[in-house]
């Protein structure tokens, strides 16, 4: 192999470590690897871009106008009942969760900008509740029909994915509020995307990863639990096992992976020998090296645990090939504003409100009682609910294009005036507020997740979790069960681990 890299004869030489796996990107998929690999007596060593552990999950500190400094999920946060790999992770690590507050009436804003107050089922007319159970019922029936497993292997798959979400919704029902309101559990409620821009077959995979679309229809299963101190806290204990193995800091910026193919050399246009058409040993060891700034780290295998926008943020020794190269610009992250705002007490509470609200289309669209409980960076107590009341809200996808064009008073104001729509005036005077601004991160560039453009799961997906040479991948945005959330990352990470693991086994 080929170790040329850029000269440090000038600069501080880089220091030099040797491990069985070096793992990229220290999010809950790649310290989920690392865990699985030093259990199973691999060497790892995990590189992390950031001086932080935990990637899109992230607990975080905001200023009062109390004086107080209050404690905010910034990221990933909620678990549901059927992540299970998650929920048994955290029992191991010895983390307490508790249930979002759900005593009381929910909040609906109906198109035309009428409150209702209401239990149980929204409060929309007959024909057009109607119409949603008639809607849920096809998305039900075809994620259970195509699974969350290879949903590019059904026989129609390229069909179901030659259609926008909104165009199949239309086609199916004429009742605009239904369409809305059914449209925002996978649009601007999960891939934070306009529902004109990606497939029927994403939108089932969507439901598919959750057991069933009814199941993201519900606020009360698909936003179930938090940890007390943070969804965080999961990271941070997993790197606290690993401990030196995690290094910080450090963006791999240059991948060694393989040996050219010689073949693929072409004189008489200066192209230099690739591997365009793949390895051999696709999953099998190899001789591998990370660059970052300060570190080389030279493994036999790596495990490559970012979001799929970031692939291409690497440059990779020979360049992969090319389906990889092509299929890696169909995945794109999503744009959504997670608004935090913390009120002296839960005050909706005094009025008989759970603080769950909903609006299709409108600029705060879900609210949701985010009160902390527990231990948590801010201080706090095990087991004991913080006193002040903080609501957590979401502004999606074009909505978040043009709000965040406004001058920050602007937006605060049209922000809050949007709460106050659902829960009144006392919505407008929070002692703390802040924006979670994940698209301005450089190591994620939006939020929730990535997804693909129309077209490109059928044609492009089988390629996601297949390794390439050395080089394994995991990250929630290629997950099955759980995709888009920690469960799937913390399952991407393990399954990564025990495919080397297995081919280690088998020589
Ligand atoms: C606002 C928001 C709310 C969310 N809400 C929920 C929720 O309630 N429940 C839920 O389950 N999920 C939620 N999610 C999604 C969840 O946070 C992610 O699915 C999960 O964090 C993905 O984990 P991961 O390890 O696959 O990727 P990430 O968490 O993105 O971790 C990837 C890591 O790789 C690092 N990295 C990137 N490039 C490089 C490089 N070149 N070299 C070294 N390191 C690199 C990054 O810095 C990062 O630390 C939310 C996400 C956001 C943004």
């Amino acid at each position: 192999m080929s170790t040329e890299h850029p000269s440090t004869a000038e600069a501080t030489p880089r220091t030099a470590r040797d491990c069985d796996v070096v793992v990229i990107g220290a999010g809950p998929a790649g310290l989920m690897a690392a865990r699985t690999l030093t259990r199973h007596g691999l060497s790892v060593t995990v590189l992390e871009a950031r001086d932080r552990v935990g990637g899109r999950t992230w607990n975080g500190l905001v200023q009062g106008a109390d004086g107080r400094e209050h404690f905010i999920e910034i990221g990933g946060q909620w678990i549901s009942p059927d992540q299970t790999r998650l929920t048994a992770l955290v029992e191991e690590l010895g983390l307490p969760t508790f249930q979002r507050y759900r005593e009381g009436a929910s909040v609906y804003l109906s198109p035309d900008g009428t409150r209702h107050v209401y239990d149980g089922e929204m409060p929309v007319s007959e024909t057009t509740q109607a119409e949603m159970d008639r809607l849920i019922a096809e998305l039900d029936a075809l994620a259970a029909e195509v699974g969350a497993t290879a949903p590019w292997d059904h026989p129609r798959a390229a069909e179901l994915d030659a259609v926008p979400f909104r165009t199949w919704l239309t086609s199916l029902s004429e009742d605009q509020e239904a369409i809305d309101n059914v449209s925002i559990y996978v649009a601007s409620g999960m891939l934070t995307k306009p529902s004109t821009t990606f497939s029927l077959l994403q939108a089932v995979l969507m439901a598919a990863s959750a057991g069933s679309f009814s199941n993201l229809v519900d606020e009360d299963f698909i936003l179930d639990a938090r940890v007390e101190g943070g969804m965080q806290s999961v990271s941070r204990a997993m790197a606290a096992e690993l401990g030196e193995d995690v290094v910080l800091g450090q963006p791999v910026r240059t991948l060694h992976w393989a040996e050219p193919d010689a073949a693929t050399a072409d004189a008489l246009n200066e192209v230099a020998a690739d591997v365009r058409d793949g390895v051999p040993q696709d999953g099998g060891p190899g001789d591998v090296l990370a660059v970052t700034e300060d570190y080389e780290v030279r493994a036999r295998y790596a495990v490559l645990a970012v979001p799929p926008n970031l692939y291409s943020r690497i440059s990779y020794v020979p360049p992969l090939p090319r389906r990889q190269m092509v299929a890696h610009q169909h995945l794109s992250m999503g744009l959504v504003i997670k608004v935090h705002a913390v009120y002296e007490t839960p005050f909706w509470r005094e009025e008989g409100l759970s603080g769950t609200c909903f609006g299709g289309g409108r600029l705060v669209q879900e609210l949701y009682d985010n009160t902390n409980r527990g231990a948590n960076d801010a201080g706090g107590e095990p087991g004991v609910e913080d006193t002040c009341g903080t609501m957590v809200g979401f502004v999606s996808d074009v909505h978040a294009e043009r709000i965040w064009e406004l001058p920050a008073e602007r937006r605060r104001e049209e922000i809050l005036e949007a709460m106050a729509e659902y829960l009144g005036p006392r919505a407008k005077e929070p002692v703390a507020f802040f924006l979670s601004d994940m698209a301005a991160e450089e190591w994620t560039r939006g939020a929730y997740a990535t997804s693909y453009d129309l077209g490109g799961l059928s044609r492009w997906g089988h390629l996601q979790n297949r390794p390439v040479g050395p080089i394994h991948f995991a990250c929630s945005d290629i997950a099955a069960e759980g995709y888009q959330h920690v469960d799937g990352a913390v399952r991407m990470g393990e399954a990564a681990a025990l495919a080397i693991v297995d081919q280690e086994r088998r020589g």
